[in-house]
């Protein structure tokens, strides 16, 4: 979600006639884009700002642009006071402060003014940075904001507000300019995606709006993400399953393998309720890839607990586990009525536990890929080797003379670890 509001900032820019810059020193406009999940990335956002003070005090005409969860979407006066020399805060996903600060300022000169009527005139086409141009392989469309689902733990719905989805015309116009600028995979984005459209009277479903966007030319793979076990239908089943540029792959969190745990998550569904859908999907779309998301040591959380998770997961061999340890967020309702009870110690032995279950299905599941050939799409060149992905989502790295970017290519898979594949080009 942070890489597609970046990009829209990005975009912005662009159309104001700015370029990107890799080099923050030589930058006239430095937009830091934050998160504050957990504990550990707001720290590090922190970090990143205080290392903007020295650039700024050495040029004080320099644009400093805080967005994102750090800033939230409230008026937020003591981050104002603690960072004077940041020019523009702005909530996650809006550019708008930045865009209005900057013609603001260059209201004087006759140029930017015509700018800001080119951005005006633009706004909804989104411009890649200018050398991702015919390179970007993959993007990034958010179709829903915010989230009104209210996990104990989550400081989300607190930081980028409640639900809205955003209006189809809108997504499929973005789509649009992506595919014309080269972008062959798009990722639907929203905190339980598949609620899309439920917020609005008259919207599209999720599947409905996959449906228009696999007619887009130029556009080969759409996924979306992520899933929450209760909104996950039969209709975006048959969508995956039925259409073929949906591809086969599931991302839908659990958190949790134990029920009294889930309940104080306030998740809204058992263990043996994401088992039955796990099932079904497995069921409805073959060979498709299931993700999820576990958290270990939420507050409470006895060694029993943790291993009804270990168990669920033995048992259900998901392709990937995004792993974390709990991390007590202020406001949320767990940080509020909950003890943060489980040691440090204890949540890093949970995490090892599981990371280490976890790579030993995902070497069985992966050595399954061993010469069958598989058709990747290639993303860009690591190092001597094109990588790209399956429809599954995995990584698989090639090595050719060939420009492999942006292609789709029938590739036969010969060596398979954890983390990814190497095979050749048929
Ligand atoms: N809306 C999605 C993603 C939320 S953020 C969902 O509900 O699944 C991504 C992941 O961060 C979550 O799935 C969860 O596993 C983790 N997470 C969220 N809050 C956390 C916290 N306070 N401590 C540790 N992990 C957290």
């Amino acid at each position: 979600m942070n890489v597609a509001d970046s990009e829209r900032v990005s975009s912005a820019l662009e159309h104001l006639g700015y370029a990107f810059s890799p080099v923050i020193e030589e930058a006239d406009v430095i937009v830091l884009n934050t998160c504050v999940i957990r504990q550990s990335a707001e720290e590090k956002a922190y970090g990143r700002l205080t290392s903007l003070w020295p650039v700024k005090r050495d040029r004080p005409e320099v644009v400093i642009n805080l967005m994102g969860c750090l800033v939230g979407i409230k008026d937020n006066q003591p981050l104002r006071k603690r960072f004077p020399y940041v020019d523009v805060f702005s909530a996650p996903s809006d550019p708008s402060p930045l865009v209005e600060f900057l013609i603001q300022r260059h209201a004087h000169e006759t140029e930017k003014a015509e700018t800001a009527r080119r951005y005006a005139v633009m706004d909804g086409d989104l411009l890649l940075p200018h050398p991702n141009i015919g390179q970007q392989v993959i993007g990034w469309i958010p179709v829903v904001y915010g989230c009104s689902h209210a996990c104990t733990y989550c400081i989300i719905p607190y930081q980028r507000g409640i639900e809205r989805s955003r209006p189809a015309e809108e997504i499929l116009k973005e789509a649009h300019s992506l595919a014309a600028q080269g972008v062959k995979e798009i990722t639907l984005l929203g905190q339980i995606v598949d609620r899309y459209g439920l917020d609005q009277p008259g919207y599209p479903s999720l599947a409905d709006l996959l449906k228009q966007l696999s007619e887009i030319e130029g556009i080969e793979r759409l996924r979306f993400l992520t899933s929450h076990p209760n909104w996950m239908n039969d209709e975006l089943l048959n969508c995956v399953a039925e259409l073929p540029k949906v591809m086969p792959h599931i991302e839908i969190p659990n958190q949790s393998g134990d029920d009294q745990v889930l309940e104080a998550m306030k998740r809204g569904y058992t263990t043996e309720q994401y088992r039955e859908l796990v099932q079904r999907i497995r069921a409805r779309i073959p060979g498709v890839s299931i993700a999820s998301d576990i958290i270990v040591g939420f507050p409470g959380e006895t060694e029993t607990q943790f291993q009804n998770t270990y168990n669920l997961l033995e048992e259900l061999k998901l392709d990937i586990v995004h792993l974390a340890r709990y991390s007590s967020r202020t406001g949320t309702v767990s940080e509020r009525l909950l003890v943060d009870d489980v040691s440090d110690d204890e949540k890093w032995v949970r995490f090892r536990a599981l990371e280490k279950l976890q790579e030993k299905i995902i070497r069985e599941i992966h050595a399954t890929y061993l010469n069958t050939t598989v058709l990747i799409l290639f993303e860009e060149k690591v190092k001597n080797r094109w990588k790209g992905r399956t429809p599954t989502n995995k990584l698989v790295f090639v090595e050719s003379e060939e420009n492999l970017i942006g292609q789709i290519r029938p590739v036969r898979i010969r060596w398979t670890g954890p983390w990814s594949m190497l095979g050749n080009l048929e």
